[in-house]
């Protein structure tokens, strides 16, 4: 293949970059500045010299079009927010005195006022600030940032191509400003933030740019017909418009299905696709349409939010067939790379097999610059590479660690059965009831206790080696000690031990399992200066040994209550990790759900009469278009099953789930088959209890009567009346007493004096019952 099928030369480019900079200096920056360390001069300077060096980084390999705008001090939704001036009244005297703390009073809240609402963006772990809008919103053009960063990075010798996000996704994340009626739909406002787009390119066209990015990823998801019409009149709106520069508009996480002809027709000068994963079908898709006659189309051919290496040999072949459907074709990864850590070579103490597969950022800006050359030059020029990338492919594929035959072979010899508990729910309801001899409405909590200083003092002591694993355990044990000893006393009925040896759900099992991988700087944005460090499921998983028997044995033999085993759900592993790309996720999951199994019955074995399987993230995994959700669904909840069904009838099985809507999974909360769940329900006063009652649910619940987000305590009648609530949808012999979460985030005095409330109200319905 040669430069000739293509009338401008194909070139790489990214949507995006990490913002934190190789060592977190973003998050020190920021959180300096809200601690009165750093003055907003020098936090200005901080996030200049990230910028400057991200775009160093990505013109060193190869990426000659750098991206403007991505970078942000918290988040680029709310850096559109401010872009068209949408503040929120209640913000409004904040941004006024200082945009900088207006900003982070915004993303934070203050004292007095409340921050936006945050929540993921799309599915994956990053999270933005909601945008609040309503019929009396005013917007006006603040191009201040978006042409402020363009010009640093022309000033710099860079060709470089703003991105914002476009104006039907912003108006599609939005939700209704407080009082401002819920039904009122954002997207009404269409027509008054055009102009404010309009003004907002202008700018960036006088201030040098030749190409504008407009992200609409919300077209990704299933859209009505109206919404594809609003789609199709905003881009038609500003492709009219004459003072502008050049539109990319961008898609990514998933095909664009029925919104691709509306793009393809619109009279915008590029297009960029996602052509990953679920994504792919864009390429018949494209096809399909007739191509992109006339247009740029960016080709994202480079997973952008795993942090695997890239087949280039697949993608040049996928880049070949786009070369004929579009007039000039570059090379981008799949979405911004914020979703991935900044550098793979930081990795040090990852085998060194293992690290040979691994790219971070950097190493996919350099992918997509090698792929560009390829197509420019030939392959011929590009040949030694291809060979390693080759050599690094069969290497994964060919590894033990990959291709582990015990694993294998178990896997391939699980049966339905194996996914089902031997008994029916009302014979297992019995057996348990004979076993736990509980009260009517069971007191309980989720899992962690307040995780205090001394705690994080005893794992920095210990990651720091200044003291020893038996040190260490012994200040776990006393914890243990006295978190059993209040449970007693405090008269809740089934006990858990606290979690004080795990800070997160997944890393410490991910530590205890071969084939799970911890990285050290693989530190990915989840919110502001939030950072999260997920594990790397890179090859077959076992269980090597059990990882909790001896905290609960430890935590059990302190008392004559039972005390739950506790355990993270084979979804939530994987939507907390990086995930293999090279097989199915249902396949991960059945490895990591056999590796629980064990996990379970060794628990069963040791003494355990109630199991509970957290799978918070059953409903965040969900995929982004319906079609795609019952397949989903089906190996998650067979996951679920398969790591729970391997105990006896007596021994109780517990899930958790703490997402408010549940609507979209009722069927597959059924189809989990525990015999009890406890949800987050005090937000919404219990509707979760009212859903499952509508649904026929017929087996136990708890949902939530303590609101853990925060740090008020309620009072026994507040409990008292949710679980009134509860009552009517939920018969009290399957009613369970419980707060929304576990209460690792919470200080112990809130602790004592909520479960007080909670125990209390308990008893008075019993009495009244
Ligand atoms: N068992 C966990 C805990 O109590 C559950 C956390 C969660 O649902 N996110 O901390
Ligand atoms: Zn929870």
């Amino acid at each position: 293949m040669t430069a000739k099928s293509a009338a401008v030369a194909t070139r790489a480019t990214v949507h995006g970059y990490p913002r934190q900079g190789r060592n977190r200096e973003l998050k020190k920056a920021i959180e300096g500045y809200w601690k009165g360390a750093v003055t907003a001069d020098a936090l200005r300077a901080a996030a200049t010299e990230l910028r400057r060096e991200n775009w160093r980084q990505l013109a060193e390999a190869g990426v000659l079009e750098v991206p403007t705008g991505d970078f942000s001090l918290y988040d680029h939704v709310l850096d559109t927010t401010v872009a068209v001036g949408a503040i929120p009244a209640r913000h409004r005297a904040a941004v006024d005195a200082d945009p900088l703390d207006g900003y982070f009073a915004m993303a934070r809240g203050t004292q007095d006022v409340a921050p936006l609402e945050m929540t993921k963006w799309f599915d994956t772990n990053y999270h933005y600030l909601v945008p609040e809008l309503g019929p009396d919103t005013v917007f006006v053009a603040n191009p201040a940032k978006a042409v402020g960063e363009l010009a640093e990075a022309l000033a710099l010798g860079h060709e470089a191509r703003p991105v914002l996000v476009g104006p039907v996704t912003y108006l599609l994340l939005a939700k209704p400003a407080p009082g401002v009626a819920a039904d009122f739909e954002p997207i009404t406002l269409l027509d008054r933030l055009l102009p404010v787009y309009a003004e907002l390119l202008a700018a960036l066209k006088a201030a040098g740019a030749q190409w504008a990015q407009l992200d609409e990823p919300a077209l990704v998801q299933d859209r009505t017909p109206a919404e594809l019409n609003t789609a199709a009149r905003a881009y038609r709106e500003l492709g009219a418009l004459t003072d502008r520069p050049k539109l990319l508009v961008a898609s990514y996480f998933d095909r664009l299905g029925a919104a691709l002809p509306v793009l393809a027709k619109a009279p915008v000068e590029g297009l960029a696709l996602d052509f990953t994963g679920p994504a792919a079908a864009n390429l018949d898709d494209l096809a399909a349409v007739g191509g992109l006659p006339g247009k740029r189309l960016v080709a994202g051919v480079v997973d952008g939010r795993n942090i695997w290496i890239n087949d280039l040999e697949k993608s040049l072949a996928t880049l070949a067939t786009l070369f004929g459907l579009a007039d000039r074709v570059d090379v981008a990864p799949s979405c911004s790379l914020l979703h991935v850590p900044i550098d793979a070579a930081l990795e040090r103490d990852v085998d060194p097999q293992i690290a040979r597969w691994l790219a971070f950022a950097r190493q996919k800006a350099a992918e997509v610059a090698l792929l560009a050359r390829g197509l420019r030059e030939g392959t011929g020029a590009i040949t030694a590479d291809l060979a390693a990338n080759r050599a690094d492919l069969a290497s994964r594929a060919g590894s033990p660690i990959t291709r582990d035959p015990a694993v294998r072979a178990r896997t391939a010899a699980v049966t339905a059965d194996d996914a089902r508990r031997p008994q029916a729910y009302p014979q297992r309801a019995e057996a348990q009831r004979a076993r736990l001899g509980l009260p009517l409405l069971p007191t309980t909590t989720i899992g962690s206790f307040p995780q205090t200083t001394e705690l994080r003092v005893a794992r920095a002591d210990l990651t720091a080696g200044r003291i020893d694993a038996a040190a260490y355990r012994e200040r776990m044990e006393a914890e243990v000690r006295e978190v059993i000893a209040y449970q007693e006393k405090a008269g809740l009925d089934v006990l858990v031990h606290g979690e004080p040896e795990r800070n997160d759900m997944v890393q410490y099992f991910a530590e205890q399992l071969t084939g799970y991988l911890a990285t050290r700087h693989g530190w990915v944005q989840s919110y502001g200066t939030r950072y999260v460090r997920p594990p790397v499921l890179a090859g077959d998983i076992s269980r090597p040994h059990p990882m909790t028997v001896d905290w609960f044995r430890f935590a059990q033999d302190l008392t004559d209550r039972p005390v739950k085993g506790m355990l993270t759900g084979p979804v939530t592993m994987l939507a907390w990790s990086f995930v293999r790309d090279d097989q199915p996720l249902g396949a991960t999951a059945r490895q990591v759900a056999l590796a629980l199994r064990d996990e379970v019955t060794d628990l069963e074995a040791a003494g355990a009469a109630v199991v509970q399987v957290d799978e918070p993230a059953l409903r965040e995994t969900l995929p982004l278009r319906a079609a795609d959700r019952p397949a989903y669904l089906d190996w998650a909840t067979e996951s679920f099953r398969l790591a729970t069904s391997g105990v006896r009838a007596d021994t109780q099985v517990h899930t958790h789930m703490c997402y408010a809507e549940f609507g979209a999974i009722m069927t597959a909360i059924e189809e989990l088959d525990a015999d009890v769940i406890s949800l987050e329900a005090t937000r919404s006063h219990m509707q979760v209890a009212g859903e499952l009652a509508a649904a026929g649910y017929p087996r136990e619940v708890g949902p939530g009567v303590w609101d853990i987000h925060s740090p008020r305590v309620p009072s026994t009648e507040e409990a008292l009346a949710l679980l009134r609530a509860g009552l009517a949808a939920i018969p009290a012999e399957r009613l369970w007493v419980n707060p929304d979460c576990g209460l690792k985030t919470r200080g112990w005095t809130e602790t004592r004096a909520s479960l007080d409330s909670l125990v209390g109200a308990a008893r008075r319905l019993r009495e009244e019952l």
